[in-house]
């Protein structure tokens, strides 16, 4: 898992479909992850903890269906966006008849590009700065698109970690973040990095917040972790 881009989850048992549709995604410049089976399914999604899932409804074993409503029953998962695939429309009827909570769902066969920009709606709900969307908290406000952080109209500066940091953060204000979860999403799960790193990050960036003056808006959270706000 890379920090910077939106990994993606393709579940899809058909190998041709599966690799053009990974192709297409990481072309656009998403990290993807490919599942063959729902069970497969289930095991990345424990794993990985994908920011989005591209789900095949026919699958042999678990049915796409039921991975989906698997997903949103659980409380760690239910916020992961899920777009579900199907042959007939007839089906998407269905599906939405079995209130699944599929977030979205397109009939194949469909446009690459059509189905891009449903992955860059749900993306922008949950992970907004992937898709270079401008982010507020109170006077600060982060441009993903050029990397530029303000605080009351002065710029500030920030080291690429740092960055990153304050993106996760504000991405979802008041949400605490464990040191785990913050090394996942900020250095990459495949880096070994220890959880004190994290601790020197946030107090550089807090430093960095308040270059300019201002109160430190990072919050600890005893025994928890970090919060923005
Ligand atoms: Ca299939």
């Amino acid at each position: 898992m890379t920090a910077d881009r939106p990994t993606v989850l393709v579940v899809e048992d058909e190998p041709a479909q599966r690799e053009v549709l990974s192709y297409n995604l990481e072309a656009e410049g998403f990290a993807v992850s490919r599942a063959g089976t729902g069970d497969e399914a289930m095991l990345k999604i424990d794993e990985e903890a994908p920011d989005i899932i591209v789900l095949d409804w026919m699958l042999p074993g678990i049915s796409g269906i039921e991975v989906c409503r698997r997903v949103k029953m659980r409380s760690e998962t239910r916020a992961i966006p899920v777009i579900m695939l199907s042959a007939r429309s007839e089906e998407v009827d269905r599906v939405r008849g079995l209130e699944t909570g599929a977030d979205d769902y397109v009939v194949k066969p469909y446009s690459v590009i059509e189905l891009m920009a449903r992955v860059r709606t749900q993306l922008r709900r949950v992970r907004p700065a992937t898709v270079g969307e401008r982010l507020e908290f109170d006077d600060i406000v982060l441009d993903a698109e050029t990397h530029r952080v303000t605080r009351q109209d002065k710029t500030l500066k920030l080291g690429p970690t740092e960055f990153r940091l304050l993106t996760t953060f504000m991405e979802r204000p008041g949400r605490v973040w464990s040191r785990e979860q913050l090394l996942d999403r900020v250095w990459g799960r495949d880096i070994y990095v220890d959880t004190r790193t994290v601790d020197v990050h946030i107090g550089r960036l807090r430093k960095a917040l308040c270059q300019h003056g201002g109160e430190d808006p990072v919050r600890t959270v005893r025994g928890a972790g970090y919060a923005l706000g």
